[in-house]
């Protein structure tokens, strides 16, 4: 008998023209998850098994909990045959080490021309274990212990805990998606959601200096670290935003300060995600947050690019999406007060219903087409990879 993981799909299960892209992509992910644990993968049709030392189970455990893709994490044991003997020696080893009152047995059977049907499996074994524990029963509706047994071709898996996965699909099944990254709440959770379907995620922040701080740029950085846990690794467009706004904020009347600026910022990453062949931009918009998350407003942004936006918190409540980045572990960061540049230029009426005309209008006052240009050209790339995050460094 040897303990081993269990790795369930889950999701992916149901893409059977592409299963093996999907499988691959799964695998990769697990064994760059996994790449400093001493580990061995192998596979059986629809399962992936992962073995290691006992000591390195709960690590790998815990860091099998963030790869995308897997439907559930079982730690279980494999019997070296499906024989009921075999199985009954190795349960009463196994159950010397638990502590229980109420119990059931459930039992799967792959192997079609086992001898015994499940329902019979399950009651032989429920019989091997009130016989050697004393004071337990069978209880099949709220049972202390569930106990797994699975029969497959030419062995038998035992199995009493199961851990839910992330789900979704591998990331980079779907291709990669370019994530408007700011210091707020909702970025981040828009990325977290973009990537539990499968898209891989570069990210671009938009900075202001001297308006906006290097501490705002390395909470950024702290963002983007807890999302590469899920990513491997995020590569973070750092675009100088300054001479765009201060332009915008000379030239521009200023109810219409934030509808231009949101307007450049989608020129500009559209050139980005074009270049680095990133199939869609996604953000942190959410129906009628601000004045410039109006379905007008939307309309008079998202006008300026032919680029897919994909706004995953778009119908959450501000309180979902605050509970959401909670689980994930970014809001803590997400609330430290360095501003971006959005909040810096912020009039105090901003239009909430544009007119796109206006816009092209004002547009025209300032030389944006090449002002886009230099900000592309010169853009830093910062290589974010998933290292303890720097949270306390900005502190
Ligand atoms: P968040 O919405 O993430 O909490 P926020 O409220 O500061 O941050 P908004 O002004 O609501 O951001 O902007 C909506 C979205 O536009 C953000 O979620 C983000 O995707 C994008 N965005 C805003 N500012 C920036 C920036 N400086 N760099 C990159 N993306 C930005
Ligand atoms: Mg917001």
């Amino acid at each position: 008998m040897r303990k081993l993981i269990i790795i369930k799909y889950g999701e992916m299960t149901t893409k059977k023209d592409n299963i093996g892209l999907f499988l691959r992509k799964l695998k990769d992910n697990v064994t760059i998850m996994l790449e400093n644990e001493p580990i061995k993968i192998t596979y059986d049709n629809g399962r992936m098994f992962i073995t290691c030392q006992y000591e390195h189970f709960e690590s790998v455990l815990n860091k099998l909990k963030k790869v995308f893709g897997i439907h559930e994490i079982i730690v279980g044991y494999e019997l070296e045959n499906s024989e009921i003997e075999t199985i009954q020696e190795a349960l009463k080893d196994l159950l010397t080490k638990i502590e229980f009152k109420t119990f059931k047995v459930e039992t799967k059977r792959s192997n079609k021309n086992y001898p015994l049907k499940s329902l019979e499996i399950s009651k032989i074994l429920g019989g091997t274990v009130l016989k050697e524990k004393e004071n337990i029963k069978v209880d099949v509706h709220n049972p202390e212990l569930t106990i797994h047994i699975e029969i497959r071709l030419n062995n038998a898996y035992i199995y009493f805990e199961t851990h839910k996965g992330l789900g979704g699909y591998p990331v980079g099944t779907l291709g990669k998606g370019l994530l408007m990254l700011s210091g707020g709440i909702d970025s981040p959770v828009s990325g977290y959601l973009a990537m539990k379907r499968g898209v891989k995620l570069e990210a671009i922040y938009f900075e202001s200096l001297p308006h906006t701080s290097n501490e705002a740029k390395q909470k950024v950085e702290s963002l983007a670290r807890i999302l590469s846990e899920y990513n491997n690794e995020i590569k973070l467009h750092v675009i100088n935003f300054t001479e765009i706004q201060e332009n915008i904020y000379k030239k521009i009347p200023h109810e219409y300060l934030i509808t231009i600026m949101r307007r450049m910022m989608y020129r500009i990453s559209e050139q980005i995600a074009r270049k680095g062949n990133c199939k869609i931009l996604i953000n942190g918009e959410s129906i009628g947050q601000v004045a410039s998350q109006t379905l007008t407003s939307m309309n008079a942004i998202n006008e300026v690019v032919k680029i897919p936006v994909i706004r995953p918190v778009a119908c959450f409540d501000k309180l979902e999406i605050i509970d959401l980045a909670n689980k994930i572990n970014t809001y803590e960061t997400s609330i430290l007060p360095f501003e971006d540049c959005c909040t810096i230029f912020v009039p105090d009426h901003p239009v909430i219903n544009p007119e796109i005309s206006k816009c092209l209008e004002y547009e025209e006052r300032i030389p944006y087409q090449e002002l886009i240009k230099k900000a592309v050209q010169n853009h830093e790339i910062i290589k974010i990879t998933k290292q303890e995050n720097k949270f306390e460094d900005i502190l």
